[in-house]
């Protein structure tokens, strides 16, 4: 962008006209008096010579018969009585003039009446001067005039030279004032000015993070620091309303993603609920349907109980039947009503997390200890399942601070999660193992965690598939694990429960290749971390409730 030159001329040219036109007339008017001065001394030496021959001639003898002679040096001598003047000033300017002053009464202070007239004027390219000496009566009254006239070219040129020496004078003048003027406003004004348009065109290009850069110590520099801090502030409050909008836009995004969340609410409760009540309705189908089944056989024996039994042998027999099937059945009844019990209880821990209401009852805990009494409930499943379970504690593995029973829970968890699906065959070919390790292990900033580790040779998991195990609700689909029940919330629990105590959850596994789920707790908690964390799992929960 260029900046319009105020009426067609810059400041530079402006300075320069108005300044050389004000330096010409400062050297006219003060060239003027030395020029005046030159001529009135000019003419004072020619009046000065004019007069010498006037007095020259007038003592010239002279009689009647032979009057003064008519010319004198180079001058003509005219001598004139007061008629023939008036006829004479008729044709020339001169000899009015001359008239004029001889009929002029007026007197000086010694009452003298004007006895001289010195006239000059321009003859050609000559200077023509005019002397009249005017004689009068015992009155006053002119009676006669004696008239020099003489031309003098030496004059005129001296005259001219004089002039031209003034004049060269006055060019010289004007030439060095502009000159140094021209400098001067250049140093002191034109730079500045200059550097200080080049920068305000630069910021109107956009460049507003430019500074002008001013040393000349005057108030050029001040406007260039006032420039500078004007724009600093500019830019400060450019930045401003730039986090200003960010944080708008983050808050619009927010507010946007909280309107679908309440959008999908209604969809997603009506979701789960319809997902929560074909889980519960499946166990609780089989405990009823077992339960009449076993009322069946109940009033089927009560009824035979009232008949006389004509064949014992027979009736021992049916009633041997009938007690292997009523214990099947009970034992249909007992693990449907486990699973549902495990549901509902996973149910509230999962809702308990979300609201944020989950509390950490802290103790110091030896894990070894926690670990080994976990293993001691889970071992009757694992006999069930024909896995064997055993405890690897290492040495020197330190008590630590944290909640005992969501501690108990996770381990339970990662344990019964690998008794479940590995079973009495592992994947390797070897009978079914699953190693609960506990040990200490150096933690990445140097601070010592313990690690408890859930080591099985089961089916193990594909790593495409190791993200979504821990999502809510969350079953691999392959037959083995469809058939060992379970409603996939216990990793999401594991998962929410370890955060809450600030440990860290961990996966390896392959597919085939068995699984090994570690968990790495801290020794102690970190009081700033419990509300965060606690404000996450809430956070978490709401995503989880638009997810499903
Ligand atoms: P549930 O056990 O009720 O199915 P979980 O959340 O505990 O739910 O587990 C989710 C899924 O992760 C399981 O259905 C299973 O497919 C997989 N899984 C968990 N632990 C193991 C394991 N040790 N080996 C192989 N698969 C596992």
């Amino acid at each position: 962008m260029r900046l319009p030159v105020v009426g067609e001329l810059n400041l530079a040219a402006k300075l320069l006209g108005l300044f050389g036109l004000a330096v010409t007339a400062v050297a006219l008017l003060a060239l003027l008096l030395p020029f005046a001065r030159m001529q009135a001394l000019i003419d004072a030496g020619q009046r000065e010579t004019a007069r010498a021959l006037y007095e020259a001639w007038s003592m010239l003898p002279a009689d009647e018969n032979a009057p003064r002679p008519e010319a004198i040096g180079d001058a003509a001598v005219l001598s004139l009585d007061i008629p023939a003047l008036r006829v004479g000033s008729r044709e020339d300017w001169r000899l009015a003039e001359i008239l004029r002053r001889a009929e002029d009464p007026r007197r000086n202070e010694q009452g003298e009446a004007i006895s001289e007239v010195f006239l000059n004027d321009w003859q050609d390219w000559a200077k023509r001067y005019t002397y009249a000496r005017i004689a009068r009566d015992g009155n006053g009254r002119a009676t006669r005039v004696v008239v020099l006239e003489r031309t003098s070219e030496q004059a005129a040129s001296e005259a001219a030279i004089n002039s031209l020496f003034l004049l060269s004078a006055g060019v010289l003048v004007l030439a060095v004032a502009m000159t140094t003027f021209w400098i001067i406003t250049g140093r002191l004004i034109l730079r500045p000015v200059k550097k200080l348009r080049l920068w305000a065109e630069s910021v109107g290009d956009g460049n507003i993070d430019e500074r002008v850069e001013l040393t000349t110590g005057d108030e050029f520099q001040q406007l260039a620091e006032t420039f500078n801090a004007t724009l600093d502030q500019l830019e400060e409050r450019e930045r401003t309303l730039q986090s200003i909008n960010i944080a708008m836009d983050v808050r619009l995004n927010e507010l946007a993603e909280v309107n679908e969340a309440l959008d999908n609410a209604a969809r997603l409760k009506s979701e789960f609920l319809a997902g929560v009540s074909h889980e519960l309705r499946t166990p609780l189908n089989s405990i009823i349907g077992f339960a009449e089944l076993l009322l069946d056989i109940a009033r089927k024996e009560a009824k035979q109980s009232h008949q006389a039994p004509e064949n014992a042998e027979r009736a021992r027999a049916d009633h041997a039947a009938a007690l292997a099937k009523r214990t099947r059945y009970l034992e249909n009844i007992v693990e449907g009503s486990r699973g549902l019990l495990e549901l509902i209880e996973g149910l509230l821990e999962m809702a308990r997390i979300e609201a944020g209401k989950s509390e950490i009852n802290r103790e110091l805990l030896n894990p070894v200890d926690a670990c080994r009494g976990m293993i001691g409930l889970a071992e009757p499943l694992a006999g069930r399942n024909g896995v064997t379970l055993e405890l690897d504690a290492r040495p020197e593995v330190p008590l630590i601070e944290t909640d005992p029973r969501k501690f108990q829970q996770i381990v339970f968890n990662l344990v019964t999660n690998a008794i479940k699906f590995t079973g009495p065959e592992g994947s390797d070919g070897k009978p079914g193992r699953v190693l609960v390790r506990v040990e200490r292990v150096p933690g990445e900033s140097g601070t010592p965690r313990v690690r408890v580790c859930v080591i099985d040779n089961g089916p193990g998991i594909a790593p495409e598939d190791q993200q979504a195990i821990f999502d809510r609700f969350s079953q691999l689909e392959s037959g083995h694990q469809r058939r060992h029940g379970g409603v996939g919330l216990g990793l999401a629990i594991c998962r929410d429960l370890s955060s809450l105590l600030q440990a860290e959850l961990q996966l390896v596994s392959e597919a085939g290749q068995g699984a090994m789920f570690s968990v790495l707790f801290p020794l102690r908690l970190d009081d700033s971390q419990i509300e965060q964390t606690r404000l996450e799992a809430r956070f978490r929960g709401a995503l989880n409730r638009q997810g499903g």
